[in-house]
This record gives C-alpha cells, structure tokens and sequence, in this order.
C-alpha cells in the first residue's frame, strides 16, 4: 500500500500529537504513525506535569488529570525536608496526569484537526531520493506500507530511530540516561497533596527516588539511577529496597522500567526534510527527567515550522533552521542550565546533600523558584556551591 501527505509523524507520544494536531491546523494533510495498538500504553512515566505551562496549550480535562498537588516535599538522605509550592517547583509538579487517557486525548485532537493517526503502524525506515529523505516506510499489520512526504518528524522517543536513519547523532552517554523503574504503590501513608522527592546516594545514586501521588492513596513511586553508576536490575532492586522501607505495607500494582534521557543539547535536531521532537531530539529536562511539557513545545514549533517550510518550498535543513533555533532559543536554554546543575548535583556526597537541604531549613523558600533558592544556597553555603556562581548571579 502506498500514500502521499505533507507530512508523517512518527511516534504519538505528547510530542507527535500536538506537532501532527499543529500542522493540521495549518491546513497541512498529516499522517500520524504509531507502533503501537494502543496510545499511551504501557505508560512509562511518573506522569508529573507543571500547571501552567500545560495550561498554556491545552485546556485541562479532569479525564485525564489524576490528581493536583499544593507543591513538592524534597528530602535529604537524613530525613530533612523542605517545601516548595506548586508554582515553583519546575516542569513536573502541579497535575499528576493519567496518561493512558492523557495522550489518547492528545491524538484525538491531533485527528479532530484533521491528521490521518495510524495506530499498529511501525516506521521502518526513511524512503530517500538522491540520498534526501522524501518519506516513511512502514509496516502495518503485516502489510508493508509506503508513505511519501516531504517533511518527517521523529517523535519517536528515547529509543528513537528516525534521527539515526536521518543521519542525526543522538547518541547518548551513559553518563547522559537515568535507567529508571516505577512501581504504582496502593499505601495508606502515601501523601495526596505533594509530591516527593527523596535524594541519596544509597536511595539512588546519582538520581533521586520520586512519589508522585494519583489519589485515593495511590502514587507512582519510582526512581532513577545516572547510567555510570547502574547496572543490569540495579533500578528494580533499588526501588524495591526503597518501597520496603518506605511503605512496608504498600501494595503494588504496576511495574515499568525505561530510560530517560539526561543529555545536554545535541548538535543538531534537523536535516533535510526531517525534525526530531521530544525524547528523540534529547529536549527532556536533565535535573528532573520531565519531558512532557517540553515534547508538547517542540512539537508546536516543529509544526508550525513545517507549514511555514512547505508554503516557502524549502524543506532542506537551512529551511528547517527556525525550528532548531526556536527550541534552542526557549527550551535549550532551560536545559543547558539544568544540564550543569545535574553535572553538579551527581558528584555530591550524601553530607553534600544533607548539609545544603539542612542549611534551607531556617530560610523561607516556599515561594522561591530554583535560581532563588540556588542564590539562598549559595550564600549559605558558598564553598559548595562555588562551580554554579555563575548561574546565581
Ligand atoms: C520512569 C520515567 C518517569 C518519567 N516521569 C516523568 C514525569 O513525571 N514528568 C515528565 O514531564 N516526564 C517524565 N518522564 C519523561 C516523559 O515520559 C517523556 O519525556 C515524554 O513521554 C516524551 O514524549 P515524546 O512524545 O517525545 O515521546 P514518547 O512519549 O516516548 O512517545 C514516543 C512514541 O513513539 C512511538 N514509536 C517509537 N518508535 C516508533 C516507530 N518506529 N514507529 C511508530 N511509532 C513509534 C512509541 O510507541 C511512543 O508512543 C519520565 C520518563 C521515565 C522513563
């Protein structure tokens, strides 16, 4: 079977909808390829997402919103713990989303603009004339499939292929993955209005262990672990060490293990005729591991982009630029902040951790934002935090 559209997407993550919902809106006739038979599923995610940043391109449905939180508990290996509000507490805290049901809706929307979404659909590879990619090709429930298009955007995820096939290096370091497991606990101690996050070296080395509740004393309680400091179980036998202690009475329900990406900028995210979106061009935020918000962003630029491209008929990597130099511009610069304050934070020792989370006590930083409590951290604490001066002033 073959098909021709302006544009295929491939992956219906976060970041393939809401590219594919943009670019239908644009008038541009999309196809949306999706491995597998159901999206959403199996849900690799604690599913955490900042308020209002998701605000400012959805309108939020109590469907697919699990639960609300007041802020997040952040606590040192020696049990310390500090409190920040919701509105300051980065990419993750805010909603617990129910993301089965969450980017089902995203799809929807994406196929209500008027994308074709294929589902049971895998790319295989990049269709190329005179070594230029020009389409996909696929297979969908054992038939071949060929899809012709000028522009293909890779919203394939961590795992994602399409850059690879594209010539794109997005190689990541062991040093730049968290190998990451997550059980969904059922425990009366689980705490409904914040989401918590427990740092230490033994909890997780050179990661931190997360309980992002969903109500009714249910929450996604998981961790990661920074590739260079992990091994083959090693996320799974942690989690389970950690869930013992924590909630020895938590009753376990769901199991899932991935990897998130914990890079800094890769050189490049665009080639002719292809951009990569999300988890597949490494967007997702290096200190905490949230992705979501910033999938959602690229993918709005990608697809605006890819409508401007095509009406200017230039869908070669120079006509790609704005979207590399959009994303660079408003999401890169988060990310390559983060990224050195996650180069940071993996080399602390567990009295490193417990002396900076203790030395906040005293301080008022419930409505601070990260750059407010570093600068208070560095103040109180200079000697330790002297590699990021430069980010505090
Ligand atoms: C344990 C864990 C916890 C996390 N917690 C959070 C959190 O609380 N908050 C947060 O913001 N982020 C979190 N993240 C990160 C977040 O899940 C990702 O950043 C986000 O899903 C990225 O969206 P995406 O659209 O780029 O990719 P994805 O959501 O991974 O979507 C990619 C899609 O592409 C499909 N696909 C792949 N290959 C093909 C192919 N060849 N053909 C067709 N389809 C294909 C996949 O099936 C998938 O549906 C977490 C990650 C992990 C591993």
């Amino acid at each position: 079977m073959s098909m021709k559209c302006d544009l295929v997407v491939v992956g219906a993550g976060p970041g393939g909808s809401m590219t594919a919902k943009t670019a239908a809106q644009a008038g541009l006739k999309v196809v949306m390829l999706e491995k597998r038979q159901e999206i959403g599923e199996p849900v690799r995610c604690a599913e955490g997402v900042g308020k209002r940043a998701l605000c400012e391109m959805v309108k939020p449905e109590p469907e697919w919103i699990a639960a609300e939180v007041k802020g997040a508990k952040i606590y040192a290996p020696d049990g310390t713990s500090i409190v920040m509000s919701e509105d300051k507490s980065g990419s993750e805290v805010g909603y617990v989303l129910e993301r089965k049901v969450f980017d089902r809706a995203l799809a929807m929307q994406a196929a209500q603009a008027g994308a074709k979404v294929m589902v049971k659909t895998r790319a295989l590879g990049l269709i190329k004339k005179d070594g230029v990619p020009c389409g996909v090709s696929a297979m969908r429930l054992g038939e071949p499939l060929q899809i012709e298009a000028p522009i293909i955007i890779g919203a394939d995820g961590v795992e994602s292929k399409v850059g690879r096939w594209a010539g794109i290096d997005t190689t990541l370091k062991l040093k730049d993955m968290e190998t990451c497991a997550q059980f969904l606990v059922q425990d009366s101690t689980i705490d409904d209005e914040y989401t918590e996050f427990f740092l230490g070296n033994s909890i997780a080395p050179a990661g931190y262990a997360w309980a992002f509740p969903k109500g009714e004393k249910l929450a996604n309680v998981g961790l990661g672990v920074l590739g260079t400091r992990s091994k083959p179980g090693e996320a799974t036998r942690l989690l389970n060490e950690f869930v013992k202690a924590r909630y020895p009475n938590g009753k376990v329900l769901e199991m899932v293990v991935g990897g998130d990406p914990c890079a800094g900028q890769i050189e490049s995210t665009t080639s002719d005729g292809v951009m990569l979106v999300g988890d597949a061009a490494r967007q997702t935020d290096p200190l905490t591991g949230g992705g979501i918000l910033s999938a959602m962003q690229a993918g709005i630029m990608a697809g605006e982009v890819a409508a401007k491209a095509l009406t200017a008929g230039d869908v070669s990597k120079a006509g790609l630029k704005e979207y590399e130099d959009r994303w660079r511009e408003d999401i890169g610069k988060h990310l390559s902040r983060s990224y050195e304050f996650k180069e940071f934070f993996v080399k602390l020792t567990d009295n490193d951790l417990n002396q900076m989370l203790g030395s906040l006590k005293k301080e008022d930083i419930s409505k601070m934002d990260l750059r407010g409590m570093l600068r208070v951290l560095f103040r109180l604490n200079p000697k330790l935090l002297w590699e990021l001066r430069h980010l505090v002033v």
